[in-house]
């Protein structure tokens, strides 16, 4: 091998390292881009495709897992075992829960259709707390000036 290619593959080997302790720093779910960001910090001559690309071969070797949704960016989730989550429409918040009926909604999934199903994911949608409270306070907000142009 050549000492640029020993060099070429040591590089490699760190990028993998970094972006790997980036995802398990993280207190929460983070999308390609996020992760990038914080990569750059470090490494400011890092490429987006290098960022991209290594998350995918982490999430092939279950190092890390990656979360697909339908209409938006797959966020990176440094616990590989199953689980579920809770999105907030609002702000996108992605939490961990653990639902214990998971695993028979696979055996009645699996037995309505016949599939042997290798993995499921459930997302439970709604709103945050944070996002309740500051919801509640606009609405609050609005009957309260709607009151006092009814009182002017
Ligand atoms: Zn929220
Ligand atoms: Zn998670």
């Amino acid at each position: 091998m050549s000492a640029d290619g020993v060099r070429g593959s040591y590089r490699n080997t760190t990028q993998r390292a970094v972006i790997l302790a980036e995802v398990e720093a993280a207190e929460g779910h983070l999308t390609a881009g996020e992760i990038f960001e914080r990569v750059r910090r470090r490494y400011p001559t890092i490429a987006y495709g290098t960022v991209y690309r290594t998350l995918h071969l982490l999430a092939e070797h279950d190092l890390i897992q990656e979360l697909t949704f339908a209409d938006q960016a797959s966020r990176f989730d440094k616990r590989t075992e199953r689980h579920d989550h809770v999105l907030c429409t609002r702000c996108g918040v992605l939490g961990d829960v653990e639902v214990p009926v998971a695993l028979l909604a696979e055996h009645v999934a699996q037995e309505q259709s016949g599939f042997t199903v290798t993995s499921h994911h459930t997302v439970f949608n709604g709103l945050c707390p944070a996002c309740k409270e500051a919801l509640e306070r606009e609405e609050a907000e609005e009957r309260m000036s709607a009151a006092a142009a009814q009182n002017r």
